[in-house]
């Protein structure tokens, strides 16, 4: 795919995303759930629910383990 089209795919997405406040972002995790046990984690760095940079030590109310 040409990066150009990528990109603009990707910020699309991002704009969709929910944002950390509405979902109670911690970082890190306070409890031993945390992104990269969550079914929603992208790796290395991602979320498909959650907009901006997401950790695998963070943690928020959309946890769903997977
Ligand atoms: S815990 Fe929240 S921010 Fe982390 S991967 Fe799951 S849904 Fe995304």
């Amino acid at each position: 795919m040409a990066d150009g089209l990528r990109g603009d795919i990707e910020r699309a997405v991002e704009h969709h995303k929910v944002s950390k406040a509405s979902v109670g972002y911690e970082h890190p995790a306070a409890k031993s759930d945390h992104c990269g046990i969550c079914r929603h984690y992208e790796a290395p760095n991602a979320c498909e629910i959650v907009a901006g940079q997401v950790r695998r030590e963070d943690w928020c109310r959309r946890f769903q383990k997977g």
